[in-house]
Formats: C-alpha cells, structure tokens, sequence
C-alpha cells in the first residue's frame, strides 16, 4: 500500500519476517536495528516451529526447510553418564544464521537501517514516532515492535512496568564443532535431543546445522 509508512523497531527474526511480508506487500516499511556490527553469527540452532516453516513456504525459501539437523528421539542422562530415559519425539533443528541471512538477503540495505537504537516511542492521532539515541526522530503511520525481551515499543503501549523481572536462573549456550566431540560422546548424542537434569538446574545438548548461503542450498 503505498503512501503508508511502516518502521519495526528490531532487525532479528521477527522485524526480518513482518518487514518481508510488508515489503512484498508493498507497504513502505523500513526496519531499524540498534546493532552496529550486525547479527551474524548470533544464533545457533533452532528447533523451528509451524510459523517458521509457514514464513519459509510465504517467501519462496522452503527449500531452506532441508537444511537441517534431526533429533531421532529425545534422552535423558544420570550422573553416570547412563541414559535413564527416553522419549520418541523427533524435532529438527534449522540454522538460526541461516534464516537471518536469507531473509536479510530479501530486504534492500535501505529498508534495513543498523546501528540505530531507538530510546522511545510516542503517538497521537496521525501515527506514531519513534526517538532516536542519536537525537533524531522519524514519524510513521505505524511502528511495529520486533524489539525482543526488553521491547521499547511494548512499554509505549502498556507503560514502564511492562518490562519482565528476573526470576532467578541464567541460561549459557555453548557451540562445540562437530569433528571436536570424542567419538563415544558422539554415539551418544548426535541425532538426539540430550538432556542432564538435576536439582535447580537443566543442560540440553543438540546438533545444530552449519549456516550456509542459500545460493549453495541443494534446489
Ligand atoms: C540459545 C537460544 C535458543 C533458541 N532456540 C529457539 C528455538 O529452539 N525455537 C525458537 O522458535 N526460538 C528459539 N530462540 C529464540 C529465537 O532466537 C527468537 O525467537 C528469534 O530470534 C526471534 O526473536 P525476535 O526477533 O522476536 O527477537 P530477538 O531475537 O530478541 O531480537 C530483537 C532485536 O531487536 C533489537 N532491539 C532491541 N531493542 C532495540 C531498540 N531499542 N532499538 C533498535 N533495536 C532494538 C535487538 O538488537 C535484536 O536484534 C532461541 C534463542 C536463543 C538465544
């Protein structure tokens, strides 16, 4: 629609996927990201759900589906290092730089803006701007917020207490290459979802695909 100006505050995954749709549709929309070095590399493995694979199918990128690592089946370890448990849930495991790339890839670079971090938004009856760290600002029909955990633009709408409150536990991720992993820890582990559970604690090991360009994705 033209004429109608759209800006998504957050260039990862969600601000990539609504500014595809909107561009296609032809909607003036523009994504900024307060990241300057951009968000390669960023992401490891992600156990995709039915949007995912609905927004790969919308954008031409099914192919992209295939490119994947596969749990067979769910395990859960003791102590020992002994498999206690296990449970027939077979998932896959898409590359998170993957997506990020390809969808980047559809945008042109002046519909996606890095290293602007926007520090507020505000509204009245003709749209909504949104404010700049760097001072300026710019006014749009409609913001979208696509600005993750900590969202500027979800505390525009339901105020300054909307933001979550920490509740005590911190996740890490690690990535191990492949080829590094002993070989009777790979018997174990590879095509599986591997959990360790003990008290106030849960490790989740899993294969995660390497990243690869599209243009070199098997048609
Ligand atoms: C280890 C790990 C494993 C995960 N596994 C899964 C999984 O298995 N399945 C799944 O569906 N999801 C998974 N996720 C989550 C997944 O990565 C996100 O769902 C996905 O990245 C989409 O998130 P998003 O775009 O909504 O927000 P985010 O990825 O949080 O992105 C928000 C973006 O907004 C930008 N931003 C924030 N504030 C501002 C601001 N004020 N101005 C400008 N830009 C701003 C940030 O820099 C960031 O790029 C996982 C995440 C992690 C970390």
């Amino acid at each position: 629609m033209k004429g109608f100006r759209i800006i998504i505050v957050g260039g990862s995954l969600g601000g990539l996927f609504a500014a595809t749709l909107l561009h296609r549709a032809g909607f003036d929309a523009t994504v900024y990201e307060r990241s300057v070095h951009g968000l390669e590399g960023r992401g490891a493995g992600l156990v995709a759900q039915r949007e995912v694979f609905r927004m790969l199918h919308v954008a031409g990128f099914a192919r992209l589906a295939h490119i994947r690592a596969t749990a067979q089946a769910r395990v859960f370890f003791d102590r020992a290092g002994q498999i206690v448990r296990r449970q027939q849930t077979p998932q896959m495991q898409l590359s998170w730089d993957m997506l990020f790339r390809s969808f980047r890839n559809l945008l042109p670079d002046e519909r996606y803006i890095g290293g602007r971090k926007i520090v507020a938004v505000t509204q009245d009856a003709t749209g909504a701007t949104v404010h700049f760290a760097d001072g300026g600002e710019e006014h749009a029909d409609l913001v979208i917020g696509a600005d993750g955990i900590g969202s500027i633009v979800r505390s525009a709408v339901a105020g300054e207490n909307s933001h979550p409150a920490y509740v005590g536990y911190a996740t890490w991720r690690g990535l191990v290459p492949e080829l590094t992993i002993p070989d009777e820890a790979a018997a174990q582990l590879f095509d599986r979802f591997a959990f360790y559970d003990t008290q106030g604690s849960h490790m989740l090991g899993y294969l995660s695909p390497q990243a690869i360009s599209p243009a070199k994705c098997p048609g």
